[in-house]
């Protein structure tokens, strides 16, 4: 029995999930593990909901509110309707009934005992997303945002990640992106092993920031993917000078990196990339990242549909045939 390449791929959500949606149609045969982004976790009425790690496995299994990106297809709100009636705060984070069932059986798991890594894979035993999903961590990491606050202190307060995003559309100058508690995380069962054995590692066009930044930041991750063998090929998540949808170019802005396609793949580095595909109307970078000793392609960078995002998987991993170091 033949069996494919063994990919990994450091993701975050919608732009990660769609991107390895195609994957999986462009390469059948492949042994694809994902390490899913964990910072952007929050526990809300108790509940402990992982955004990121769901995203992955709504997409992949089949259960994704395909226009919006995230949560349940079919979603009814009868239980965020009757929190609201008690006076039940936050309102601005949406928790569909079918999603709630998730993050249910998400916390009872992890109240019993059972690491994030066990949930997760209990969770997609459900759901088959045809990919082993590993939280980057078990250890609790959360982002914080520092915004810029008239009103407070020093002119300045930090937020959660997902109250910055989510409540306030990340329209507040962001000052500081600090990955809380990230300096003490081990890297999840499998991470680093996943990484070392791999034939070929993807990075998806996640959010620079506070998606495969906050991966990168576990302690030994980055060094992971600077010594494993396998050619590390990016796909840019700036088109044109803009994300293709979101605000990373906020996060971008608060860490100092422009928010071009070149920029990101030199924020990444030569280190750590040995390649970097940026779509054709960006065309006019490949030059600049290629002097930065990053193999370079231009190629359609929108996941319009499925089909449209195998093409881009094809391409990376063209890419990493040619890009593999001797
Ligand atoms: P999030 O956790 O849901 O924000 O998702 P990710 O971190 O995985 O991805 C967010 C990034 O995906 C954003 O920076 C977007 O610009 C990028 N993105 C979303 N759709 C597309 C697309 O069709 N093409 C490309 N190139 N990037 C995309
Ligand atoms: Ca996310």
């Amino acid at each position: 029995m033949t069996t494919g390449p063994r990919i990994a791929v450091p993701a975050g959500g919608v732009g990660a999930a769609r991107f390895l949606r195609g994957l999986r149609i462009a390469a059948p045969d492949a042994q694809i593990t994902v390490i899913g982004n964990t910072a952007d976790d929050i526990t809300l009425f108790g509940l402990r909901v992982c955004p990121d790690l769901d995203t992955v496995m709504y997409t992949l299994g089949g259960g994704i509110a395909e226009d919006q990106g995230w949560g349940r297809a079919d979603e009814s709100f009868h239980v965020a309707e009757e929190l609201a009636v008690y006076g039940a705060g936050p309102d601005w984070f949406t928790l569909g009934d079918r999603d709630l069932a998730t993050h249910v059986i998400r916390t009872q798991m992890l109240s019993a005992g059972y690491p994030l890594s066990a949930v997760t894979a209990a969770l997609c035993e459900r759901w088959s997303p045809g990919v082993s999903l590993l939280p980057m961590s078990d250890d609790r990491v959360e982002t914080h945002v520092v915004i810029e606050d008239a009103g407070a202190p020093g002119g300045q307060r930090a937020v959660h990640f997902q109250e910055y995003w989510v409540r306030l559309h990340a329209r507040p100058r962001a000052i500081d992106v600090v990955p809380v508690g990230v300096e003490d995380a081990k890297p999840g069962p499998g991470v680093l092993e996943a990484i070392a054995t791999a034939d070929v590692v993807l990075l998806p066009p996640s959010n620079p920031v506070v998606s495969i930044g906050t991966i990168l930041a576990v302690p030994g991750i980055r060094a992971a993917l600077t010594d494993t063998a396998a050619p590390v090929i990016g796909v840019s998540p700036i088109v044109g000078g803009a994300p293709v949808r979101g605000m990373a170019d906020r996060l971008l802005e608060a860490i100092g990196v422009e928010s071009t396609a070149a920029a990101v793949a030199r924020h990444y580095g030569p280190e750590l990339l040995d390649g970097w595909l940026v779509d054709e109307r960006d065309g006019g970078l490949v030059d600049d990242v290629a002097a930065l000793g990053i193999a370079c392609r231009a190629v359609p960078l929108m996941m319009s549909d499925p089909q449209a995002a195998a093409q881009m998987a094809r391409a990376a991993m063209d890419l990493a045939g040619a890009g593999r170091p001797a």
